[in-house]
């Protein structure tokens, strides 16, 4: 009985991840197809194809990005994922998060600040706690208010690493904390979605920790920012 449970429980959660796959995806489709018709009207001035060119190019993008979001979730829950053990300098690694991620912060004057001793290690898969950091960071950024900051510390503590990414933004509500962690699930959907948000990023992070042997968590006040820290071995 209990085995069947389990079975219909998976069943139920694959069927959800289908339809909510399928309903993110029309929005943009939907998008796409409205404004593919208004640039075939042939009266159009050079200023207004400009601009429906450059909302069928942010609708396009947001499909991009949940694609792939997609596919780097299918393949860390997939168990395909071969997870090194490489000795990762912490302080180039963060910087190299903050180069990618640096054009995103520029816009929002938000601004990225690592706080990482010089020389800590850790022995672990390192494009995994890249992908883990950067969704955080991203996120730090995009959930931040204008010029506030988004701090990146370490620390080595009884033989665990502690990873903080905190920002100066808006908060959690307490209530959600438990469930930002789901695939799609969003405290706004609408204003996730205006900030280009796929409601992957937060499962990604969790699944990389989880394949890294460490844990995620979250610390919140609403107001005055947001702390996700993780543990590793
Ligand atoms: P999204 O693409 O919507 O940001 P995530 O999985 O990354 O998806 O996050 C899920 C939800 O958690 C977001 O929609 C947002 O409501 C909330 N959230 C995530 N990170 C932060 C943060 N740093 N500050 C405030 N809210 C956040």
């Amino acid at each position: 009985l209990d085995e069947m449970t389990t079975q219909a429980r998976l069943d139920k959660v694959k069927a959800d991840l289908v339809a909510n796959v399928s309903h993110e995806l029309r929005t943009p489709l939907a998008a796409m197809a409205a404004l593919l018709e208004t640039l075939e009207a042939k009266d159009l001035t050079a200023d207004q194809r400009a601009h429906f060119e450059t909302r069928l190019r942010s609708q396009h993008g947001r499909m991009q990005a949940l694609v792939e979001d997609l596919l780097s979730l299918s393949r860390l829950e997939g168990r395909q994922v071969t997870v090194q053990q490489e000795s990762v300098d912490l302080g180039p690694l963060v910087q190299e998060v903050f180069a990618s991620i640096a054009p995103l912060a520029a816009p929002a004057q938000v601004s990225l600040l690592a706080e990482i001793p010089a020389g800590l290690r850790v022995r672990t898969d390192r494009n995994l706690l890249e992908m883990a950091l950067k969704n955080l960071v991203y996120n730090g950024i995009r959930y931040n208010r204008k010029e506030g900051s988004v701090p990146v510390r370490a620390e080595a503590a009884g033989g665990e690493l502690l990873l903080d990414v905190i920002d100066t933004g808006e908060g959690i509500p307490a209530p959600h904390l438990d469930r930002i962690f789901e695939r799609f699930y969003r405290v706004e959907p609408h204003r996730s979605r205006e900030k280009g948000g796929t409601g992957l990023g937060l499962s990604i992070v969790k699944h990389s920790v989880m394949q890294l042997g460490g844990q995620v968590g979250v610390q919140s006040a609403v107001g005055s920012g947001t702390r996700f820290r993780i543990r590793l071995p």
